[in-house]
């Protein structure tokens, strides 16, 4: 196909999030015509949630109008998806318009369901349980905040995987720097709740993170396989009997993809698109590509692996369009900026093969950034990152210094230790029990179920996880 013929061509992306909208702008640069779908006609920046509990950010910083953010040659379609026809490259829309494409980019992120957790939504959804994953969330847990005045707060991930997998962590990390400036600290009782075996997806990290969370006086449970949340009670139950007590739950709830892609051949069981984790073309149909959180690569699900994932799909789309293999450049890198409290930020850096280790970032002996330790410097990053976000990342714009694909300069790595071992990638419906395979505690039984063990010290035997497991749920 010759090039005008290739630009001719119709790109649909739906979904204008933080990939769709920075993928969009890319290819409408590079000539294409592009038509984004997506009902909102505000975009927030999702990484500034975490602050708002805390009254570090409004919500009205965080948001723009859609249409400020897009390049004027994106036809921007205000619409919901509501069904997806591969084989005939057709979608339908909530107005019962089908739209007809050539290459399709499914960029419809995750949603948090807290529907999906038994007793999780009720009478104490939004009083004394929480998320902070949803802009209504994070304002109705910043004035809960503000009246809580001490007992059992809990931090709970529901069920893996959830976008920004540390964002947790630094929301506790975060309440006890503001216990501790309310000084009260000491009327708070934090712990930590997790389905890893251990802080984080990571070992290195987690085994790093867990220290962090012991020196704050935070209890960590780990394997909490949720079964359900008893609001009467106020404690949540894992399927092995254990429970934790709380006055204040601050929960992620289940992350899973975009409800019109249910059952469709694309997804694997959560919705999640299934694509090559190199080249991120659907495994199904070569004109169909996923990116971002919709996409079911073994990595974390965040803006900055949208980021990286973005340059290896504009050419792919070019590469697809000429006729071209398509390239399997996408390694999996992350970068993040976990937020410890105290104005300090450590930093993670790593992708498919090679974990977050210690060392300096992005030039090897002189940082400015520190690997894995916090500093004030990475605090700032961290807070600057707002600003790179609208101005570079968004308009699809290359951020100096950082590298597409991981680099391996600056990191500290053990020689016996490249492979990395990941909790993210490892199948955790082995350790559910099917519902009617659980042994309901009987009544003589109260050690199953009245003390629970709750353990501070997370696992740390990596090489005991299951294989990853490709598609399902993690
Ligand atoms: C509290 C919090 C903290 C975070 N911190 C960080 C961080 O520090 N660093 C980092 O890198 N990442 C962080 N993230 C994660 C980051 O925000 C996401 O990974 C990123 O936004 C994913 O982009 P996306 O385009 O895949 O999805 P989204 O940005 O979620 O966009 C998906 C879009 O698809 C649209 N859509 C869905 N279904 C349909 C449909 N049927 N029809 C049309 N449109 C549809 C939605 O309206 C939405 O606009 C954080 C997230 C949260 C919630």
């Amino acid at each position: 196909m010759g090039q005008e013929d290739a630009k001719n061509k119709h790109i649909v992306i739906i979904g204008a999030g933080t990939t769709g909208i920075m993928v969009a702008n890319k290819l409408v640069k590079s000539g294409h015509h592009v038509t984004v779908i997506d009902p909102a006609k505000t975009h927030y920046y999702q990484p500034g949630f975490l602050f708002v509990p805390f009254g570090q950010y409004q919500l009205n910083q965080l948001r723009k109008p859609l249409v400020r953010l897009l390049r004027k040659r994106v036809n921007h379609l205000r619409a919901v998806v509501q069904s997806l026809q591969p084989a005939e490259k057709t979608l339908q829309l909530d107005s019962g318009e089908c739209v007809r494409y050539d290459v399709l980019v499914i960029a419809t992120g995750t949603q948090t369901d807290p529907t999906m957790t038994e007793g999780l939504v009720g009478e104490g959804w939004r009083k004394d349980i929480h998320d902070y994953y949803t802009p209504d969330g994070a304002e109705a847990l910043r004035q809960a905040l503000q009246k809580f005045q001490g007992g059992n707060l809990v931090v709970q991930i529901m069920e893996m995987p959830i976008k920004c997998p540390v964002a947790p962590l630094e929301f506790t990390f975060l309440a006890d720097d503001y216990f501790k400036r309310r000084k009260m600290r000491e009327k708070v009782k934090l712990t930590y709740v997790t389905p890893l075996p251990g802080a984080f997806t990571k070992p290195v990290a987690a085994a790093k993170l867990s220290h962090m969370l012991s020196d704050r006086s935070v209890e960590v449970v780990t394997d909490f396989l949720t079964e359900k949340v008893d609001q009467a009670a106020k404690k949540v139950v894992c399927y092995d009997g254990r429970e934790v007590p709380y006055d204040l739950l601050v929960c992620v709830p289940m992350n899973v993809g975009a409800k019109f892609l249910q059952g469709n051949e694309l997804v694997n069981d959560v919705e999640f698109v299934e694509v090559n984790h190199h080249s991120l073309q659907s495994t199904k149909y070569p004109h169909i590509f996923a990116i971002g959180d919709a996409a079911d690569v073994p990595t974390s699900k965040a803006g900055s692996v949208g980021h990286f994932e973005a340059h290896t799909l504009r050419r792919n789309i070019d590469h697809f369009l000429a006729g071209r293999p398509v390239e399997e450049t996408f390694d999996g890198h992350s970068n993040c900026f976990v937020e410890c409290g105290g104005g300090k930020a450590l930093l993670l850096d790593f992708n498919y093969d090679t974990q977050p280790y210690e060392g300096t970032f992005p030039f090897a002996g002189i940082g400015p950034m520190k690997l894995l330790n916090p500093s004030r410097l990475n605090h700032w990053g961290k807070l600057a990152f707002r600003w790179i976000y609208w101005h570079m990342l968004l308009p699809g714009r290359r951020i100096p210094f950082i590298p597409e694909q991981m680099s391996l300069k600056g990191k500290n790595i053990p020689a016996d230790t490249r492979v990395s071992e990941s909790y993210e990638t490892r199948d955790m419906s082995q350790d559910v029990p099917a519902q009617s395979q659980v042994k309901p505690p009987e009544e003589n039984e109260p050690s199953q179920v009245e003390q629970p063990q709750v353990s501070s010290v997370p696992n740390e035997q990596p090489n005991q996880l299951n294989q990853p497991k490709e598609g399902g749920r993690e």
